[in-house]
C-alpha cells in the first residue's frame, strides 16, 4: 500500500467498491490454493468500502486488512483456529479492530493459524481446518502461528496489511519464512481487549506487512492506551512512521553470539551477517554480546508460563457458553470431557495436560513460580545489555521454512526448540521485528532486531535502513 493509493481513494479517483470486489476475488483465489483464510468476510468488506466511499478519509482509507482468527471481529466467526469455537460470532469488535475501521481499513476476513497459537509452523490447525502452504513453495510451511497472515501478505498484490498475534514468536516466525516484515510491539503497547487469550502475560497484537513503513503505519493506529484493558500502557505513542528512512549512523547493534552458532543453518548465518555488514556500511556499529540466561532458559521458561496460563484460559471452553455444544448426557464432568475430547486438537490437549500438571499443588512452586523467577532474571539480562546497545540482532529463525514432511518427523520438544531465538524477547515483553534479508537455499531468511521496552521506533529505523 502506498500513500498514493490512499490519496486516490480519498479523492475518489479509485472506485473503492469496485476495488474491494476485485480484492475479494483475489483473496478467494489465493485461499483456494494456499488456505490462508478461516473466514472471508465479504459482507463486512463491502460495508467497509461503502463507509470509506461516503466518508472519504482515514489513514488507511480503502486498505484491505486481514485479521488473525484469534482477534474478535463483530459478527464474523472468530475461532482462534479451533473447532471448539465453531459458530462463535463476537458481539463486539476488539479495540484494534475498532481503530482500524475508524481509519478506513477494510476488514476482509480472518486468517488461518495454529489452534489458539499453539505452534511455530501452522501445522497444528484445529480439527477440520486446512493447513496454510508457504507462498514460495507449497511443500513447505508458512511458519506459525500467524501463518495465514504472513502468507496472504506475501501473495496479495493489492494494498493489504495483516493483524497478527505473538505469544512466543508468532509474528516474526511466519514473517521470516514468508519473506515479509513482522513487528511485535512491547507487551502492553497494543490493547488485548477482544483477543482470544493464549497466555495473558505474554500475548501481543502486531502487524505483518510487506514493508517496514506499512508495519509502522499500522502500529501507529493500533498502539496506545485502552481503558478497557488493564495491562495496556498509558505512555504516549511515538510517531513511528517518522522513523522510516532515518539515518542509523552510530546506532549500536548487539550481535547475539550464540544465535549464530550451533543449531543455526550456515546459509542463514551468512545472510544475516551480510545484512549486518550492510548496516555497518550505513553507519551502524556492531558489537558482539552474549545473553547466557536467555539463550539457555528462555524456551523452558516460556513454555512453562505459556502452558500454565493457557490451561486456565481454556477452561471456559466447555460447550456451555462459547462455540460448540454437544448433546447433553451425563453430569457436568462427562459433558465437559466430551466437548473437549471431540473439539480440541492434539496439541491443545497436550498443553492443557502439561499446564494443569505444572500448576498443581506440589508442582506449582517447582515449575510455575520458578519459571516466573527465571523470567525476571532474563528481563534483567536484556535490560542490562540494552543499556549499552540500541538494538540486539540475530537471525529470526535458525532455519528457513521447512518442508511438511520434515516437520512431521519432529518430536514435540524439537518443535518447541525451534523458538530458541524468539522465545527470549517474548518472555521479556520486548519489541522485536523481523526483516527479510535475502534468500538462503532459495527460501527467505529474516534478520530479527530486539529493542528495549517501548523502543519500537529504533526497530523501524533499522528495518527501513535494511530495506
Ligand atoms: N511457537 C510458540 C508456541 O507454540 C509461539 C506461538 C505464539 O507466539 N502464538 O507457543
Amino acid at each position: 500500500m502506498t500513500s498514493e493509493f490512499i490519496n486516490k481513494v480519498r479523492n475518489q479517483e479509485i472506485d473503492i467498491a469496485e476495488h474491494t470486489e476485485k480484492a475479494l476475488e483475489k483473496v478467494k483465489r489465493i485461499d483456494s490454493e494456499y488456505h490462508y483464510m478461516n473466514t472471508i468476510s465479504e459482507d463486512l468488506a463491502r460495508e467497509g468500502a461503502k463507509h470509506v466511499k461516503a466518508i472519504g478519509e482515514g489513514v488507511l482509507a480503502g486498505t484491505a486488512v486481514s485479521i488473525k482468527d484469534c482477534i474478535c471481529v463483530k459478527g464474523v466467526e472468530s475461532t482462534a483456529g479451533s473447532k471448539i469455537l465453531e459458530g462463535y460470532r463476537p458481539v463486539f469488535d476488539a479495540t484494534v479492530v475498532q481503530r482500524i475501521k475508524k481509519e478506513g481499513g477494510i476488514i476482509i476476513g480472518k486468517t488461518a493459524q495454529d489452534e489458539f497459537g499453539f505452534g511455530s509452523f501452522s501445522v497444528n490447525v484445529g480439527i477440520g481446518k486446512e493447513t496454510p502452504l508457504n507462498p514460495l513453495d507449497k511443500e513447505r510451511v508458512c511458519g506459525g502461528s500467524s501463518g495465514g497472515s504472513a502468507g496472504l501478505v506475501r501473495k496479495a498484490d493489492f494494498p493489504h496489511i495483516s493483524l497478527a498475534e505473538s505469544t512466543g514468536g508468532s509474528i516474526v516466525a511466519p514473517a521470516s519464512f514468508c519473506g515479509v516484515v513482522g513487528l511485535c510491539p512491547t507487551y502492553g503497547r497494543v490493547s488485548r481487549h477482544g483477543l482470544i487469550d493464549y497466555a495473558n502475560s505474554l500475548d501481543k497484537i502486531g502487524p505483518i506487512a510487506k514493508t517496514t513503513m506499512q508495519a509502522a503505519l499500522m502500529l501507529e493506529i493500533i498502539a496506545g492506551h485502552d481503558p478497557d484493558e488493564s495491562t495496556s500502557l498509558k505512555r504516549p505513542v511515538d510517531p513511528y512512521t517518522d522513523h522510516v528512512g532515518r539515518d542509523i549512523k552510530g546506532m549500536k547493534l548487539g550481535v547475539i553470539r550464540r544465535a549464530f552458532g550451533e543449531g543455526t543453518d550456515d546459509e542463514v548465518t551468512r545472510k544475516v551477517k551480510d545484512a549486518i555488514s550492510r548496516l555497518e556500511d550505513a553507519g551502524a556499529e556492531a558489537h558482539e554480546v552474549s545473553l547466557p540466561m536467555a539463550s539457555e532458559y528462555a524456551v523452558p521458561c516460556y513454555y512453562l508460563i505459556a502452558m500454565c496460563e493457557t490451561s486456565t484460559n481454556l477452561a471456559k471452553l466447555c460447550g456451555m457458553r462459547y462455540g460448540r455444544h454437544e448433546s447433553l448426557e451425563g453430569g457436568f464432568n462427562e459433558y465437559f470431557s466430551k466437548v473437549r475430547e471431540l473439539n480440541f486438537g492434539k496439541e491443545a490437549k497436550r498443553r492443557i495436560i502439561l499446564g494443569t500438571f505444572a500448576r498443581m499443588a506440589g508442582c506449582r512452586d517447582a515449575y510455575y513460580i520458578k519459571a516466573l523467577k527465571v523470567r525476571s532474571r532474563i528481563i534483567q539480562e536484556y535490560k542490562k545489555t540494552l543499556k549499552q546497545m540500541d538494538v540486539l540482532v540475530s537471525p529470526t529463525m535458525p532455519f528457513t521454512a521447512p518442508r511438511f514432511r520434515d516437520v512431521e518427523k519432529l518430536t514435540p520438544l524439537q518443535n518447541y526448540m525451534s523458538d530458541i531465538l524468539t522465545a527470549g524477547p517474548n518472555v521479556a515483553g520486548l519489541p522485536h521485528i523481523s526483516i527479510p534479508c535475502g534468500k538462503a537455499g532459495g527460501m527467505p531468511a529474516g534478520l530479527m532486531a530486539i529493542g528495549d521496552h517501548l523502543q519500537e521506533s529504533k526497530l523501524i529505523q533499522l528495518g527501513s535502513a535494511l530495506e
